[in-house]
């Protein structure tokens, strides 16, 4: 038996999982892509032949899959982790998801006698590496005591946002916030150079001013001024533009589910959109500065 399953080890879910044993758990894991399981396994982590199989072999499971699709289909589908957990798991999804996924996938392992958390997380491929990402965590109060000593060797900051579900729900608002906001850092660092304002003239005045914001401290689209920005490495990322066109649309499905007008928030996402159809989705989010500047 070991400590913790962990199913899905791409490019978030390899470094957690390697940091999970580091801190010394044992962790049995899987992957449909075999080389996402081979490097797993070069960082210590026991293969399984099956998210059944991994999901049988310890009491805690955790999962980073892409999308709802996949973490309905890995929980609740033929032979899927939900039947295959012992007694009394804890299922822990990492994946950043549809409020609506997350919400039945909760009531099926509830069903089933399982504990279970939505904790997506906030920091990227570099915080799950150092494992200082942010969780935001919904579920029971029972269920965020289990998990917090797991998560807190992958993280650094763990929060409980509520109810099932909230977890989700707390990241999409979260990101809704910064895609909004990028947009409208490009858009006035664009105007002020028409205007004449020096870039870092003009950081200097609006990071102390009321423009403050988190994307323009550590994400500014302008090079030289931000040590942090994907703008000083033509915008490699750092967070893609194709990541957050699926966060800016899991904002969208959600807030029409709630009955929440965003008018921003679906301008943004229009915006995001016909940027990453023009093929520029492997490009940072911050780079959507090149299609204002274009405009
Ligand atoms: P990724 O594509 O690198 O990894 C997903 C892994 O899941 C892949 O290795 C894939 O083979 C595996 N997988 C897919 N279907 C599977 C199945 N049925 N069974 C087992 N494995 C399966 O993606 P990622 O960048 O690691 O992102 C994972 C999640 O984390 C996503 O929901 C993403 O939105 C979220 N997230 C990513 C970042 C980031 O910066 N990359 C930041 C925050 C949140």
């Amino acid at each position: 038996m070991a400590d913790i399953a962990f199913i899905g080890l791409g490019n978030m879910g390899g470094p957690m999982a390697r940091n999970l044993v580091q801190a010394g758990h044992g962790v049995v894991g899987f992957d449909v892509a075999p080389a996402a399981l081979q490097a797993a396994t070069a960082n210590g982590v026991e293969p399984a032949a099956s998210a059944a199989e991994a999901a049988g072999r310890a009491p805690i499971v955790i999962t980073m899959l892409p999308a709802g699709a996949q973490v309905r289909e890995v929980h609740t589908g033929a032979g899927g982790v939900i039947a295959a957990a012992g007694e009394g798991a804890l299922l822990i999804d990492c994946s950043t998801i549809d409020v609506a996924s997350a919400r039945a996938v909760h009531a099926a392992a509830a069903e089933a006698g399982h504990e279970m958390l939505d904790a997506p997380v906030s920091g990227g491929v570099a915080g799950a590496d150092a494992a200082t990402l942010t969780f935001m965590a919904g579920g029971s109060e029972a269920a965020f005591a289990r998990a917090k000593p797991v998560l807190a060797a992958m993280g650094r900051t763990i929060v409980h946002a509520g109810a099932p579900g909230n977890g989700q729900a707390a990241k999409v608002c979260n990101n809704m916030i910064l895609g909004i906001s990028m947009i409208a850092v490009a858009e006035a660092f664009t105007l002020g150079e028409r205007l004449g304002l020096e870039p870092k003239t003009f950081f200097d005045i609006a990071s102390k001013a009321s423009a403050s914001c988190w994307a323009m401290l550590n994400h500014l689209p302008v090079p030289g001024i931000v040590e942090t920005s994907a703008a000083n490495r033509d915008f490699k990322p750092g967070f893609s533009a194709a990541m957050m066109v699926k966060d800016m649309g899991l904002s969208q499905e959600a807030a029409g589910l709630a009955g929440a007008a965003t008018p921003l928030g679906a301008a943004a996402t229009a915006l995001y959109a016909q940027f990453v159809e023009a093929g520029h989705g492997e490009l940072d989010y911050s780079a959507i500065i090149k299609l204002i500047r274009e405009a």
